[in-house]
């Protein structure tokens, strides 16, 4: 047997420029090489080392051996009669996520996954029901874009139409959990030379982690969206328990200082309207208070419904005035329309499937009245560092 296949192989995907030299360093290479490579795995979108022509075949060969550009196994892939699609991705460990693609007319965002499930727990989130967390790496998370870029062939990446135009982190876990890697993959992921996303049309999206929402503007200086859903701590609490960590007055503060926030460059925040729970007219009210004096717009998120799910959306009539509202306030505040609910891909009903699975395995079973062995508590998982200390 060749002992080489033995190695494990090193993926690429996901090195800083630095971290690449060092690897062709191994190699005995000069660092000139690292703008080459850099250009086959993000802008050409190479998928094995033996395409990558400008090097020489012997420097292939060599780089075959110890490293890869592979992409995670795609486990599923499914298509929505409104043009999203969404891959559930198989990592080296067995670890599974999803991301979306929602193509709009003259552009699309790809909504990418920063952790497999997630911690927060959040009332109405299908994914906090999830009970398998780890933190995904920088290569794990760029690799989304890389997978959806080969679905729909955009490589090399053109400078202009793109139909992979914009990045919203708005998949699956907590972005400013895993703030290390989240920023070395945007800064990958912003990179000119490469898969070129400007900070203008990425955005990441937190429940309100708030001493790390400083350094998104200051280190990355993307697009800020907050998920509010509440106008009091008492609700919030509930809704959203980091809030009980966080209450809203911090929080808020955090968004009034966010660098780079102006009327040109708004915060967004998302508020899901669940009926009878957050969508009176007094809500509304409230909400344009809280937001006054900060550079906002409101994104009213109707419910998507989830197995189980303990809330329902709310009327058209009750959204429409809690919207007219907010814009009689000043405020933008668009009724979102959801893309993908037929193949669960809408905000919230991210979840692996093999977790899926597993629920629907423990309901038909609670459901026979068989004893209950496969609803164990939450796993600690003490490698991997989640909640802020
Ligand atoms: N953890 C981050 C990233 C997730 S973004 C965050 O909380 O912002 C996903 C967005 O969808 C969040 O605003 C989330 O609150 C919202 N969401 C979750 N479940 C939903 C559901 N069932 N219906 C509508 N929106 C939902």
């Amino acid at each position: 047997m060749n002992e080489m296949a033995q190695v494990p192989r090193t993926s690429l995907v996901g090195l800083s420029r630095t971290e690449l030299g060092a690897a062709l360093a191994e190699l005995g290479e000069q660092p000139f090489r690292v703008r080459q490579l850099w250009h086959w795995i993000y802008h050409r979108g190479a998928r094995d080392f033996a395409g990558m022509t400008s090097l020489g075949r012997s420097l292939r060969g060599r780089l075959a051996e110890r490293f890869t550009v592979d992409r995670p196994a795609v486990s599923r892939e499914q298509a929505s009669r409104d043009g999203s699609r969404k891959w559930l991705l198989r990592f080296s460990d067995g670890n599974e996520a999803e991301t979306v693609l929602i193509p709009e007319e003259d552009r699309g965002a790809l909504c990418v996954s920063s952790q497999v499930g997630c911690t927060l727990t959040c009332k109405f989130c299908h994914t906090g029901t999830q009970r398998l967390v780890r933190n995904l790496t920088a290569g794990e998370i760029i690799s989304q874009m890389l997978v959806a870029k080969d679905a729909t062939g955009e490589w090399p990446t053109p400078k202009e139409g793109r139909l992979l135009s914009n990045i919203v982190l708005m998949g699956m876990g907590e972005p400013l959990f895993n703030y290390d890697a989240v920023a070395k993959a945007l800064k990958i992921i912003m990179d000119g030379e490469g898969l070129a996303v400007s900070r203008r049309r990425i955005t990441l999206s937190t429940a309100g982690v708030v001493p790390m929402i400083p350094r998104v503007g200051e280190e990355l200086g993307v697009n800020l969206a907050v998920s509010l859903h509440a106008v009091t701590d008492e609700l919030r609490d509930i809704l959203v328990p980091l809030n009980r960590k966080y209450p809203i007055a911090e929080l808020l503060e955090a968004c009034r200082t966010y660098p780079g926030a102006s009327n040109a460059r708004r915060i967004t925040f998302e508020y899901v309207l669940l009926k009878g729970v957050n969508d009176a007219p007094a809500d509304a009210r409230a909400l344009a208070r809280l937001l006054d004096g900060i550079p906002a717009k409101v994104n009213l998120i109707p419910f998507n419904a989830w197995p189980g799910a303990p809330f329902e959306n709310s009327p058209p009539d009750v959204a429409a005035r809690f919207a007219a509202i907010l814009n009689d306030a000043g405020y933008s505040a668009p009724i979102r329309v959801p893309r993908g609910r037929d193949i669960m891909a809408a905000c919230g009903q991210l979840r692996s499937a093999s977790e899926r699975e597993r629920l629907s395995r423990f309901k038909a079973r609670q459901a026979a009245g068989i004893a209950d062995d496969d609803h164990a508590p939450p796993r600690p998982q003490p490698d991997v560092h989640i909640l802020p200390t």
